[in-house]
């Protein structure tokens, strides 16, 4: 597999200015392949990126939906994949419950948030380097009276149990940018996944207490994320490998080309722009 490395040098700070749901999952879930990502921007070749067809057509059906939105007429759009199509009629018959209120599509906010850096780091601190933006980017919300919705638009080939999407860092930092941008307290926020393979829907609710578990958690994350010197491998036979890109890099044996539905985070944010 071939590796494209556009950067190499870059520290562990000055490569960051925005943080998304992206970075935060796969800190948790191997730093060296953060490293890899985010700080060497190694990203695989256009060859292998034409496996991931997948994410092409997820991400024409984010396009569609706020087309639809828009009043918009995706027919065309729709009838240009059988799968498009399939979706968009789960859609029609089964959408999701939907809130009252103000409709945003592909709707992005951001949250500053200053990190308190020891003395032995002070030098990261006089560089400004103290805090970083948190970065959302909301598929559809909904800003009603007394609550607000964030929808969010998912083409796995099953629903993803509700544990699991609640435990992601998609939904933890969504909920948590939303409650701390607008005045709605957390337990009038909630997030909706709706699967268009089977047009089920997921809804994971929001709470104080699930909101500061988040912030602390943050906190915690980001500072590790200012202050990383080196950026271990997982230890050898780690499961998070097995589907890795930066398998070979790793000396972790062939990468299994295969795409990997049940990762939420392989979908991948669709910026429109205006
Ligand atoms: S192959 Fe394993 S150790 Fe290497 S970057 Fe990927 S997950 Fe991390």
């Amino acid at each position: 597999m071939v590796l494209q490395e556009r950067k190499s040098t870059m520290t562990a700070t000055s490569a960051i200015t925005s943080i998304s749901q992206g970075h935060l999952n796969i800190w948790e879930t191997c730093q060296r392949k953060y490293q890899y990502k985010y700080l060497q921007e190694l990203s695989l070749s256009e060859a292998d990126l034409s496996t991931q067809e997948k994410l092409l057509l997820g991400a024409n059906f984010h396009l569609l939906m706020q087309q639809k939105e828009l009043g918009l007429d995706v027919s065309v759009l729709a009838s240009s994949n059988v799968k498009l199509q399939l979706w968009l009629t789960a859609f029609e018959n089964q959408p999701p419950k939907m809130i009252v209120g103000d409709r945003l599509c592909e709707h992005r906010r951001i949250l500053e948030i200053p990190i308190e850096m020891s003395l032995h780091h002070s030098q990261n601190r006089d560089r400004g380097q103290g805090y970083f933006v948190l970065t959302t980017i909301y598929d559809f919300l909904i800003l009603g009276d007394r609550q607000a919705q964030i929808l969010d638009w998912k083409t796995h080939q099953v629903a993803i149990p509700h544990d699991q999407l609640k435990n992601n860092w998609q939904t933890r930092l969504y909920l948590y940018v939303l409650a701390k941008t607008t005045s709605y307290a957390p337990e009038q926020l909630s997030m909706t996944y709706w699967f268009a393979n089977t047009a089920e829907s997921v809804i994971v609710c929001y709470s104080q207490e699930e909101c500061d578990r988040t912030e602390k958690k943050l906190q915690q994350i980001l500072l590790a994320i200012a202050q990383a010197q080196d950026y271990p491998k997982l230890p050898i036979n780690s499961s998070a490998c097995d589907f890795c890109e930066f398998r070979d890099r790793c000396d972790r044996g062939d990468f299994v080309n295969k795409f990997l539905p049940s990762s939420i985070e392989d979908i991948p944010e669709i910026i429109i722009s205006a």
